[in-house]
Formats: structure tokens, sequence, C-alpha cells
């Protein structure tokens, strides 16, 4: 229990591990050779702090950070970051003077939106920096890569404004977590094109970035002149396809709570909404107060384990809004006060963020993003 999380629940965010994932990558990547590292720092660091995780990877001589939102931007500025900020989403024209004010890298794909850029900075005695978004599969945003004639015309619009420069182009990878390759190839192949097509009309594209986690792990080939690793700074490796031989990683983020509540049943009680749990025999149920307001999937109950003392305990019955309850009957010496792993390890058993998406439906991302909503984090080292 920490007093300055004000509630017997947290998110335990090791920094030590997330420094020890940023220098594995380093090294996988190259980042000694000159390559630039991006850490994609976007949805508060995947929900492990922002500005914390920010402050190791500047330690560590990151200078480029990306994110979301304008808004994630601004805190970031606000904290003190002096560093390169790119914003991965595009910037409705409404939005430019607040990048220009707080000299953000905005990503653009068309030459109007640009303009607005430009002639907020202008007013403001400034010059931005952009990227230039391409499409060479994802589907999400960027000129269509096939479409060099319309993206030339209309990028050689952008290349003229005067305090916006074109600082580099990026695209991103759909399928660079899965076995098969083919698609990703196809992708770096148009992301090739694409840039020829642009030096080729005259127009300077100084910086290129491509690569993801996943292409970071698994395709050499697409690192140029920049990665934007994201969720392996965070110690989960991207999919199941990826192999995990390529990069050691440690988790970094564990979700932990301690017992409020403590009780001894006897048979045919039951808990929770629903009645989903009803005691067989006598047992012994602990509350703990976390729930799926805090990122813990209701879709998990039936599922769901937690570490109590060693033994791993099921939940019993539906987790609630704001706390759940665990079926504690085979834990020796249990008592109220108890610490409760939710999610990581106590050496000998662990619960991942795998494991609780491979049992909700979905990926490890949505699971710390979820988690570093409403709990409180207490930072280790
Ligand atoms: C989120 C994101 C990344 C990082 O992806 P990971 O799979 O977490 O490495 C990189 N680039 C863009 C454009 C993104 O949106």
């Amino acid at each position: 229990m920490y007093k300055e999380a004000i509630r017997p629940a947290w998110a335990e965010i090791n920094l030590s591990n997330f420094e020890y994932n940023v220098q594995q990558i380093q090294a996988k990547m190259g980042a000694a050779e000159g390559r630039e590292f991006i850490g994609v720092i976007k949805a508060d660091a995947y929900g492990h702090g922002a500005i914390q995780c920010a402050q190791v990877l500047r330690d560590n001589g990151v200078k480029t950070f990306a994110i979301a939102t304008l808004h994630e931007a601004i805190a970031l500025r606000n904290a003190g970051a002096k560093e390169r900020i790119i914003i991965l989403g595009l910037t409705p024209d409404m939005y430019a003077d607040t990048l220009a004010k707080y000299d953000i890298t905005p990503v653009v794909d068309n030459a109007d939106n640009a303009k607005a850029i430009n002639d907020a900075a202008a007013s403001m005695n400034k010059t931005l920096d952009c990227l230039l978004a391409v499409d060479t599969g994802m589907g999400r945003i960027g000129y269509l890569a096939d479409d060099t004639d319309f993206a030339i015309s209309d990028v050689r619009r952008i290349a003229a404004l005067p305090n916006l420069k074109i600082f580099g182009m990026f695209s991103h990878m759909s399928t660079a977590d899965c076995v098969d390759k083919t698609y990703s190839h196809q992708q770096e192949a148009k992301f090739n094109n694409f840039y020829k097509a642009l030096t080729d009309a005259g127009i300077e594209i100084p910086f290129r970035t491509l690569a993801n986690s996943a292409s970071i792990m698994e395709i050499p080939s697409v690192l140029f002149d920049g990665c934007r690793p994201g969720i392996i700074l965070y110690g989960c490796y991207p999919s199941h396809e990826v192999d995990p031989a390529q990069l050691s990683l440690k988790p970094v983020m564990s979700v932990k709570a301690n017992i409020v509540h403590l009780k001894f049943v006897p048979s045919n009680f039951s808990v929770g909404y629903g009645r989903k749990y009803i005691s067989e025999k006598p047992a012994t149920i602990a509350t703990i107060g976390l729930g799926y307001a805090d990122g813990y999937p209701r879709p998990y109950s039936a599922n769901a384990k937690v570490i109590v003392n060693g033994v791993v305990c099921p939940i019993a019955g539906n987790i609630c809004m704001d706390q759940c309850m665990i079926d504690v009957s085979n834990v020796p010496n249990v008592n109220v006060g108890d610490e409760v792993i939710v999610m990581g390890s106590d050496g000998t058993n662990s619960i991942t963020a795998d494991d609780i998406a491979d049992a909700t439906g979905t990926i490890n991302y949505e699971i710390t993003c979820a988690f570093g909503q409403r709990l409180p984090k207490v930072y280790v080292k």
C-alpha cells in the first residue's frame, strides 16, 4: 500500500525495466550509428505515464518523441520537454495556431492544411517542420503511395511554403507483426517508390521513418533514418507471431491491490452482480478495490486469475466497476491488507498483459492503456 496512491490499488511502473527496454531497442535498431529513436509515448505512454517515460528516454539520449493528440503534446511541452514532438495524427486547420504556439511537428497529407499551418507559424514569426504522411497500405492517413502524380503536385505547394519545412516522410506498417512479411515488403517497396518519385521531382526529403516495434524486431530493411518503437518500450511484444528471441524485454507495468475485506462464507453463498459465483463448499472471499473502470476488463471475469501470497486464485463472479471479489480459499493465512497481484509476477507465478488480452479478445496495447487511465501510478526502480 502506498500513501501517495490514496487508494489500495495501483499500477506499478518499473522504470529500470523501461530503461532496460530502451537500451535493448537502441542496440537492435542501431541508434548508436545515428539512427533517430522516436520514442512513441502516445496515450500517456500506453498507460505508463508520458512525463516519467520521457525523462528516462531523455536520460538515454532520445531527442524525439511521438504522441497522438495536441493535448498530449501540450502536456509534454508544459512539463518542460525541449525535444522534437511529432503528432502522429492529422491536425485540422482550426488548431494550426496551437501547433505553432507549442512548436509541435505535424504530419500533413494535403497542401491546404499545410498552408493553414504555415500561416499560423508565420503569424508568430516561426518556422515549423512537418512530416509528409504516406499511405503505403495501412489505409489510415497519408498520400496514396500509388498516386505519385497527385502527390508531387500537392507536395510542391507544401515545399513552396516559407514557414513550414518538409523535414521528412513517414508511413505506417499494418502487418509487420505477422509471420508472413509479404505485405510489409510491398509497403516497403511503395515507400521507396514514393520517395524516389518525390526526390526525382526535385523535392527534398531529408528524413524517412517507417518502422514500428514489429519492424524493428523483424524487418531490418525498413529502419531508414529513424524508428518509432511503441509497445516494445513497455516490455510487451507486438503480437504472438513475432519471435521474442529477436529482442529481450522486461514488462514495465504491474497492477496491484490490497485486500480490503475478507469473509468466510458457507456453501451456496452468491457473490457479485448476476450471482455468477455460488460457493459449492464453505469458502473464503476477499474484496479488492479495483474494477472495470480501472481497466480490468469485465469480460475477463470468468477466466480472471490473480496472485495472492504465492497462490493463483480465481475472481469470484463478475468484476464490478470499482471492486471485485476473489476466491482465496486456497490461500493459507490470508489477511486484510495482503497484496494481490492483478497483473505482474511474484517471481514464480505471473499474469501478463497478454494473458488478460488473450482471454478478452484484445491486444496487450489495450490492456496497459486501460489500466493507465484511472489507477494511481507508483514509479519504482
Ligand atoms: C502507435 C504508432 C507507432 C508505434 O507502434 P507500436 O506497434 O506500438 O510500435 C508508430 N507509428 C505510428 C504512426 C503509430 O501510430
